[in-house]
């Protein structure tokens, strides 16, 4: 009788214990998927490669611990050093303008958190990221290796200067605004690749720059507030 009852109580223990540590990863499983429905798909990002991603990647894993409740909020979060990880849906929207093919070279600029880098990862063959914030590009380089990302590839440096000697690129991808399209970064593309870019100081405009044969195409997509792009001379 009482080897039932402590056999019971075990029982009892081990299902409670089951449920206390699965259920974190559930609950983040659940607010990916509704995040993806509600901020995303909803208003018109149907790149399922995109989506795919954005439901995969755990989003909570690239804020600060205090702030991992808000990380599926419809609004970017601040990750230290004055910068911050972009909005979800920005994220999105960025990754499908950039018109990714599971074949391509990407360039990012402003690695940050590494969130964007990753859910390009999850598109393209390889992504290339450019920090210019060395303690930010440290932790954004070790959160993604050690997640078991290969196909990231990590620079401590002045996006302005891109990264020649791996261009040219299928794609780049800005997360920072600088005042005008960088040359440096046109040059940078490949014939038919595209930019998608933040441009202005306090008022922005999201960019697609695509360098066709005849010249250099640019759109005008969307309102946006990015953190400024600043010069490698202000880099901390
Ligand atoms: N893509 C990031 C968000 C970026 S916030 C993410 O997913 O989390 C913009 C980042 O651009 C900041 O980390 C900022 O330090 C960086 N940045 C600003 N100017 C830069 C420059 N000239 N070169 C490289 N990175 C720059």
């Amino acid at each position: 009788m009482n080897k039932d009852i402590s056999f019971l109580f075990m029982l009892l223990v081990l299902a409670v214990s089951r449920v206390a540590l699965a259920e974190p990863e559930d609950f983040y499983v659940r607010q990916r998927e509704q995040m993806v429905y509600e901020q995303i798909k909803m208003r018109g990002v149907s790149d399922e490669k995109v989506l795919g991603a954005m439901r995969y990647v755990a989003r909570h894993l690239f804020v600060p611990p205090a702030r991992r409740s808000a990380a599926y909020e419809d609004h970017p979060l601040a990750i230290g050093y004055g910068q911050t990880i972009s909005q979800p849906y920005i994220v999105a929207y960025m990754s499908e303008a950039a018109l990714l093919g599971p074949g391509d070279k990407v360039l990012e600029i402003g690695t940050g958190s590494g969130y964007q880098a990753a859910i390009l990862a999850q598109i393209v063959e390889e992504v290339y990221t450019i920090e210019i914030v060395r303690p930010l590009a440290e932790e954004a380089k070790k959160r993604l290796k050690d997640m078991g990302y290969t196909n990231i590839f990590f620079r401590h440096g002045d996006g302005y200067k891109g990264w020649p000697q791996e261009a040219p690129f299928d794609a780049i991808v800005v997360t920072a605004a600088p005042d005008t399209v960088p040359q440096v970064l046109v040059d940078q593309l490949k014939t038919g690749g595209r930019m998608v870019i933040p441009v202005g100081s306090f008022y922005q405009e999201l960019y697609r720059v695509t360098k066709t044969k005849e010249g250099i195409k640019k759109e005008t997509l969307l309102p946006v507030r990015f953190v400024p792009m600043v010069h490698g001379e202000k880099a901390k």
